[in-house]
């Protein structure tokens, strides 16, 4: 049997890692909204934060998710 298989110059090249693309901008991300029904404040929403766990600033009411 003659298994050739190609031999890969070293692995330091510096290309690996798919993951790691963030987009330039604050806006819609992932985590979306929090969005204060009382007075229509919006806050971005923290990762591990469910917004009916945050409070807003401006009244300090519950605050819901947004879309
Ligand atoms: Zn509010």
């Amino acid at each position: 049997m003659t298994n050739q298989r190609p031999q890969t110059p070293g692995r330091g090249a510096g290309s690996g890692g798919g993951r790691g693309r963030q987009p330039g901008g604050f806006g819609l991300g992932p985590e979306g909204e929090c969005w204060c029904p009382r007075c229509n404040k919006k806050i971005p929403h923290k990762r591990g934060v469910p917004c009916y766990e945050e409070k807003c600033p401006e009244c300090g009411g519950p605050m819901t998710r947004a879309r």
